[in-house]
C-alpha cells in the first residue's frame, strides 16, 4: 500500500489555485509533497518550460500514450488534450511522498473512480466580481477573451458539489492554511502512520 497521499486540487482559472500550490510547496521545502506534471497538446506560455509545467506533446504523440494507456485520466478541455501519466503518480506515492493533481472537473470524475481514497478539493474564488477582478487584472486581454474566460469559469464551478472539500480563496492565507490543514490530517491517519512509524511502532511494542 502506498504511504503517500493523492490529492486533487481543481479551480476555475483566476481562483489563486498556481499560487497556492506554489506557496505550499515552499513552506514544505522537505520533498514531502510534489505536483505531478501533466501532458498537454496546448502550446506552452510565454515562461513555461518542458517537463516543468507541462509535458508539450503533439497531439499525435498524446493519441499514441492513450493507446499505449499511460494515461491515469486524461480528458479534452477547451480544445486541447490534458493528461496525467500513470508513472507521474505510483512511484512518487510509493515513496511515501504527497501528490498534488492540478486537474479539471473531468479528471478529478475519473481519478476518483480509480482510486476513491483520492481526496478532491475545490478552490473557489469570493466572488463572481472579484473573479472578474482577477481576470481582467492579468493582462490586456480583450473583453471577448475575458468573457469566454468568465463563462470557463462557471463551467469549472458548476461541478463544485462532487468535491470532498472545498476552500474558498478570500484571503490567501487562511486558504493556504485550510490547504495545508487537509494534507497534515490526511497524512495523520493510522494506517499511513503504521506504514511511515513501522519501525518505530516494532520499538515501541517490543517485549521487555
Ligand atoms: P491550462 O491550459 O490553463 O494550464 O489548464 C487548463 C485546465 O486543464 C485547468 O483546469 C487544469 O487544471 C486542467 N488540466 C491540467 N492538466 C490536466 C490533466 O493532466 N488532466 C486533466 N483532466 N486536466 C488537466
Amino acid at each position: 500500500m502506498a504511504s503517500g497521499n493523492l490529492f486533487i486540487l481543481a479551480a476555475p482559472s483566476g481562483a489563486g489555485k498556481s499560487s497556492l500550490i506554489k506557496a505550499l510547496l515552499e513552506r514544505h521545502q522537505d520533498r514531502s509533497m510534489q505536483v505531478s506534471v501533466s501532458h498537454t497538446t496546448r502550446q506552452p506560455r510565454p515562461g513555461e518550460q518542458d517537463a516543468v509545467h507541462y509535458h508539450f506533446v503533439a497531439k499525435s504523440e498524446f493519441e499514441q500514450l492513450i493507446k499505449q494507456d499511460a494515461f491515469f485520466e486524461w480528458a479534452e478541455v477547451f480544445g486541447n488534450y490534458y493528461g496525467t501519466s500513470k508513472q507521474a503518480i505510483a512511484d512518487t506515492l510509493e515513496r511515501g511522498i504527497d501528490v498534488f493533481l492540478d486537474i479539471d472537473w473531468q479528471g478529478a470524475r475519473q481519478v476518483k473512480a480509480l482510486m476513491p481514497q483520492t481526496i478532491t478539493v475545490f478552490i473557489a474564488p469570493p466572488s463572481r466580481a472579484e473573479l472578474l477582478r482577477r481576470l481582467q487584472s492579468r493582462g490586456q486581454d480583450s473583453e471577448a477573451v475575458i468573457a469566454d474566460r468568465m463563462n470557463k469559469a462557471r463551467a469549472e464551478i458548476s461541478h463544485y458539489n462532487e468535491f470532498d472539500y472545498v476552500v474558498v480563496n478570500d484571503d490567501f492565507d487562511r486558504a493556504l492554511g485550510e490547504i495545508e490543514a487537509l494534507v497534515i490530517s490526511q497524512r495523520l491517519q493510522q494506517p499511513k502512520q503504521a506504514i511511515r512509524h513501522a519501525d518505530l511502532f516494532a520499538e515501541l511494542l517490543k517485549e521487555d
